[in-house]
């Protein structure tokens, strides 16, 4: 049987990761993963049961009836949270404001990082996030960490919005958004999104999706080389 790798993606906000770890799961036959829908789905359960995720006692609680799970519907990933489609919902501007937010607390992140090492563990799997490369899949086979300018991403944001027919939030909500969730996701206590030490970094501001899945799908072959014990030699 062909080796099979985990490729990890992470890097700030609305940079591209989700389109290119959709893209290379397709192109290698892999299982995607994205894992902010994790955290976006515990975040819209805590704010529809108004859950105080600061206190301890009541977010554990909380964690305790949290189901989730995915489910490909016509290609597309869909989240399930307690057996229901939140797909859409989870992607809305009420949640993307808390989400950074709920994601610094310790007791998410474990229950969280359990699910998604559980869904590796037969590797052939691309997951996307912020600590994939440094806490969730410190092996990875490859990683990945992905950037592009505030302009870009602020820009892919909106259209993404757009498209979803939310045509009230303006450009500049969007970006201090971005910022603001970048900014809790680097210097919370608990995995803060950085680098790995050996991530490579791809800047996909001037790539077109298909130049940057090329080089991502290059990098990939290669490391799926490296582990093969007849290649290898
Ligand atoms: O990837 P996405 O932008 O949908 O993630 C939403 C939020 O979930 C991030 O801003 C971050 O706060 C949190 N997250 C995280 N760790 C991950 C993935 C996402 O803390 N592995």
């Amino acid at each position: 049987m062909k080796t099979r790798i985990i490729i990890a993606l992470d890097g700030f906000a609305a940079c591209g990761k989700s389109t290119l770890a959709k893209a290379l799961a397709k192109k290698l036959n892999y299982v995607y993963i994205d894992s902010g829908a994790m955290y976006r789905a515990v975040t819209l359960y805590c704010l529809e049961n108004q859950v105080d995720w600061n206190n301890p006692v009541a977010i554990q609680e909380a964690l305790e009836h949290i189901d989730i799970s995915f489910r490909v519907e016509n290609g597309m990933n869909q989240t399930l949270l307690n057996g229901q489609n939140v797909e859409a919902t989870i992607r809305t501007m009420r949640v993307s404001e808390a989400v950074s937010p709920v994601s610094t607390i310790s007791a998410v992140r474990r229950k969280l990082v359990e699910l998604q090492q559980e869904l590796g563990k037969e590797k052939g799997i691309v997951m996307d996030g912020r600590d994939i490369g440094t806490v969730v899949f410190p092996n990875a086979e490859l990683k990945l960490f992905v950037t592009a300018s505030i302009a870009v991403r602020t820009q892919r944001r909106l259209l993404e919005l757009r498209a979803k027919g939310d045509h009230i939030t303006a450009a500049e909500t969007i970006q201090q958004n971005l910022l603001d969730r970048d900014k809790i996701d680097s210097s919370r206590e608990d995995s803060p999104l950085r680098q790995a030490d050996d991530a490579i970094v791809i800047d996909n501001s001037q790539l077109t999706q298909e130049q940057q899945l090329d080089l991502a799908l290059d990098l990939a072959q290669i490391c799926i080389n490296q582990q093969d014990p007849i290649l290898a030699k």
